[in-house]
């Protein structure tokens, strides 16, 4: 690349991640420019409810994108197995917080984003464009983007990637968890006193988070199971969440389903000459432990502070230092949810053991308590 750049700093996907990156960065030295693929209002039929952990509310509150009114407050989790004795409830006021974290639908977390981005000059964002090429070298990096039809070639001093999960890139390493989530909206009979569910089953893990006045619900199951539910009238579709859950909340109703594939993708280097991963794009993690988007999150976070401090963003040193700062967060995160995954998704009777046994540590023991919640609440500060 040898012509003046277009850009300093080209983020690839508005996507939560993306977006926030670009907000962390609008008041530091460099013009932002945000592509998505996307139109606009794409986010807003996005399926999922993610679950924020308390640290990611303060990140967005800093950016003030934190959508307050969209969000439902987690009070209390309570863990427990099908068919297996044990049970373990983590409670906020342990932990001297208001809450342990917050559920909010992707189009409203992205919709708030989107609206502070808007407010910002220092980002320009291209909408309907997909990136299909790009290409390093020492001075910078050229884009090939896809507007409508048309062709359109940008050029920047540093590439963040934050398209969002990487199918077929022989960079990422893959581990298929042979379940898929079946998401949906549901209703019970019970009010849900800001508490979430964490169920393990044979089958997978069944999480219920309180949104609104019902809850969102991550159905996890093999993928034959889930074609079988996808293809369930809404009456048989909540008796087999009834039966899957057991009997502890009676669910009247549910709103429409949809699917998503879990495997673990781990890209192993995070950053190349002038080029860097954030988000799902450098890992994807299995939904059970409510980590992504968190994780997502404080990558851009991290990218962002080191980016303003350095006039060129695309500097070897800079990018290498995101990388080793990121390490332990990565892994700590990607081992912790996969462990999890392993350990609970089957019906071996000595696991079943252990796990009634790990759960009864983690009820009655608060440290062991403690290091899985801190973990949730405030991701790589409570690493070793
Ligand atoms: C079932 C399920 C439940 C989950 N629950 C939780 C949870 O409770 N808590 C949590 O923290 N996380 C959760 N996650 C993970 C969370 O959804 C992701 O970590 C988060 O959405 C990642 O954000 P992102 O911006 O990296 O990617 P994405 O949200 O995928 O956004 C990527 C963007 O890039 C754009 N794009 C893609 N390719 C191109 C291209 N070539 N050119 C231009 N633009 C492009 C896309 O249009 C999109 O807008 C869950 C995930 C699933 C599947």
């Amino acid at each position: 690349m040898s012509a003046a750049p277009d850009t300093d700093i080209l983020v690839l996907g508005a996507g939560p991640v993306g977006m926030t990156l670009a907000l962390a960065l609008a008041a530091s030295r460099h013009r932002v420019t945000l592509v998505d693929a996307a139109p606009a209002d794409a986010a807003a039929g996005d399926p999922r409810a993610l679950a924020l952990s308390h640290g990611a509310r303060q990140l967005l509150e800093t950016l003030e994108a934190w959508n307050a009114r969209a969000a439902t407050a987690i009070d209390h989790i309570h863990i427990s197995q099908r068919d297996g004795f044990g049970r373990a409830v983590m409670t906020a006021a342990d932990y001297q917080l208001p809450s342990l974290g917050y559920v909010m639908r992707y189009g409203d977390l992205a919709a708030a984003l989107a609206e502070r981005v808007a407010r910002m000059p220092a980002i320009s964002v291209l909408r309907q464009s997909r990136a299909v090429d790009w290409r390093a070298d020492g001075a910078g990096v050229g884009v090939t983007l896809q507007q409508q039809g048309e062709v359109l070639r940008l050029g920047a001093r540093l590439l963040v990637h934050a398209e969002g999960t990487p199918y077929d890139d022989p960079a990422v390493s893959v581990r298929d968890y042979r379940q898929h989530a079946v998401l949906a909206e549901v209703r019970t009979r019970e009010p849900h006193g800001r508490q979430a569910w964490e169920r393990f089953t044979a089958d997978g893990p069944l999480a219920l988070l309180p949104l609104e006045d019902g809850y969102a619900i991550v159905f996890t199951v093999p993928p034959a199971k889930a074609d079988w539910l996808m293809g369930l009238d809404d009456e048989a579709f909540v008796a087999a969440l009834q039966a899957q859950f057991g009997n502890r909340l009676t669910f009247t109703g549910a709103g429409p389903r949809a699917r998503f594939p879990l495997a673990l993708r781990l890209r192993q280097e995070t950053v190349a000459q002038r080029e860097v991963w954030v988000g799902n794009t450098a890992q994807t993690l299995h939904p059970v432990s409510g980590q992504g988007f968190n994780l997502g999150l404080r990558d851009a976070w991290e990218l962002a502070s080191l980016l303003a401090s350095s006039p060129d963003p695309g500097v070897a040193a800079t990018l290498q230092a995101y990388a080793r700062g990121r390490r332990t967060d990565r892994q700590g995160s990607a081992l912790f949810t996969d462990g999890i995954v392993r350990l609970f998704s089957n019906d071996i009777a000595p696991l079943r053991l252990a796990r009634g046994l790990g759960l009864l540590a983690l009820d009655l023991f608060p440290p062991a308590r403690h290091f899985v919640a801190k973990r949730m609440i405030w991701g790589a500060r409570a690493w070793p």
